[in-house]
């Protein structure tokens, strides 16, 4: 079996040095969601086994943080090209517990290595501050000092290159850290381990542990040897760490759900919209926090758009993600699947039309077809909630007041999208829309050196950029007097 021959298929955890099951021995098991096969199991460890990793991550940062930025640029160097090297095989892992074909999961490696180089760059140019004093004989400065120990949990859709964007910065600035990867996907969240290993990274700056979330979350958010938490996932889990993290004033950063927007005005390109609206809908089955929830197109292209959108869903080729062909393949597993089959239910019980899809896939398992639902009304449950799932709603708007107010009527922030040739309207929408990322005539925006963050309830703080390394990083102010006149 693939999986047993693939030698980044690591089934313990990192502490230290050390790959380690839990201490009762526990595991749970991870599947394949394109078969429901068994592909193993990994430890499940709890509250004892985190406070020993955070310890041994403690302990290790004493040394790590004054390691100069170069030898940390040089380490980081190699891991990117320890991760190009095997990009094939983890791609692979990545596509057995997760689902997406193996395109996206090769474009999701790639995209991890490029995190690591980017942060690798920005470690030498964390630059602090001097100021005019107001004193005639002190000096002022400020200067620039890894938190420490960073807690960083992670979601099983993009169970790779979330995490890069958490250990980028961390080795970046010189902090170490404690890993809680998903549950539905640990496999590539363990495997980071590995690949820091053979890069040459010191044991405990990077340590992984799998297990219950609750308990695991309790320990990484109320131990004060933990400065810094950073989360990905949904906006309900946010709030519980915001609130647990509160307990010892850790420093935050939340990437949470989002309820994106994607507009498409009378005057837009309607062809190139159709192609956006593709990759801002159908990547990874729909399940990306920047996939778009809700399309809102004007009254005069409605049915152009809506028919070519239906088109363009009705050819996507569904199925396992390893083969060749597959470019949408299963939701990740049944709760999601019903939930999709609720959200659908309530549009056309509300007078929703499907134009294509709109039931589980012949396949079966959790595959669900490509879905297309012309009428959508604000009164449709998802025009609150995310559906994350192959579903595009698509809602007739009047005029650019209108599509700016439906657009951002909901407590998320994250990703927006719209698609005019009118340059005047392109900069109207743009600061309309309350949103921490606006795809102009994209459908697909994000990149490495660019900050990545919603607003509202989709989050706080930002990720890649030169943005990104900031919170990982506390600023001291250094008055230095007695020198004279
Ligand atoms: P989730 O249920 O919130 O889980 C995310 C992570 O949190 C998992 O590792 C999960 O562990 C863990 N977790 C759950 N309950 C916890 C608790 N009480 N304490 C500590 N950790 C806990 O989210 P998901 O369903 O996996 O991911 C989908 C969500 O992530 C969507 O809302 C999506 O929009 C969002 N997302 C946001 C971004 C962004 O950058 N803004 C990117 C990707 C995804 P288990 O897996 O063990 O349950």
């Amino acid at each position: 079996m693939l999986t047993r021959t693939n030698r980044f298929l690591k089934e313990a955890n990192l502490i230290g040095a050390d790959w380690v099951g839990a201490d009762s021995g526990a595991t749970f098991d991870v599947f394949n969601p394109a078969n429901g096969q068994r592909l193993g199991h990994v430890p499940n460890a709890g509250a004892v086994e985190t406070r020993r990793a955070i310890e041994v991550a403690h302990e290790c940062f004493q040394e790590w943080r004054r390691t100069t930025a170069a030898h940390r640029a040089g380490l980081m160097r190699k891991l990117h090209d320890v991760i190009m090297d095997n990009r094939q095989v983890l791609a692979e892992l990545l596509t057995l517990e997760q689902g997406k074909p193996l395109a996206e999961s090769l474009g999701e490696v790639g995209n991890s290595a490029a995190y690591i180089l980017w942060y690798a760059e920005e470690a030498r140019r964390v630059y602090g501050d001097t100021m005019p004093s107001p004193w005639a004989d002190r000096k002022m400065m400020v200067v620039k000092e890894p938190v420490g120990v960073i807690a960083a949990i992670t979601p099983w859709n993009f169970p790779s290159s979330m995490l890069a964007r958490k250990i980028g910065p961390a080795l970046a600035t010189g902090c170490t850290a404690v890993v809680k990867p998903a549950e539905a996907t640990p496999y590539s969240g363990l495997a980071w381990g590995l690949l820091a290993q053979e890069a040459g990274i010191p044991d405990g700056v990077i340590n992984i542990v799998t297990g219950d979330p609750a308990p695991i979350g309790k320990e990484l958010t109320g131990n004060p040897l933990v400065r810094k938490i950073t989360f990905t996932g949904s906006t309900r889990t946010g709030k519980i760490l915001l609130k647990q993290a509160a307990g010892t004033v850790k420093k935050v950063s939340m990437e949470l759900g989002g309820n994106a927007p994607f507009i498409v005005f009378d005057d837009a390109d309607v062809e190139a919209a159709v192609s956006g609206a593709m990759l801002a809908k159908f990547r990874n089955s729909g399940q990306t926090c920047v996939c778009t929830n809700r399309f809102y197109a004007q009254s005069k292209i409605y049915d152009k758009f809506v028919e070519r959108l239906a088109e363009e869903a009705a050819k996507l080729t569904v199925g396992n993600g390893l083969d060749d062909g597959t470019v949408q393949g299963p939701v990740i597993n049944e709760m999601q699947l019903g939930k999709i089959e609720e959200l659908v239910a309530d549009a056309e019980k509300k007078g929703g039309k499907i134009l294509t899809g709109g039931k589980r896939h012949t396949l079966g398992g959790t595959f669900y077809e490509p879905t297309v639902i012309a009428n959508a009304k604000p009164r449709m449950r998802f025009s609150k909630e995310e559906i994350f799932g192959p579903v595009a709603p698509v809602y007739r708007f009047k005029d650019e007041a209108d599509a700016i107010a439906m657009a951002n009527d909901t407590d998320y922030g994250l990703a927006c999208y719209f698609y005019t040739q009118n340059l005047g309207r392109a900069y109207r929408v743009m600061d309309g829309l309350k949103y921490g990322l606006v795809g102009v005539n994209e459908g697909m925006i994000t990149a490495v050196e660019a900050p990545f963050g919603g607003f509202k309830e989709s989050g706080l703080g930002k990720e890649g950029g030169h943005q990104g390394i900031d919170e990982y990083l506390d600023s001291k102010y250094v008055c230095i007097g007695g020198l004279g006149q």
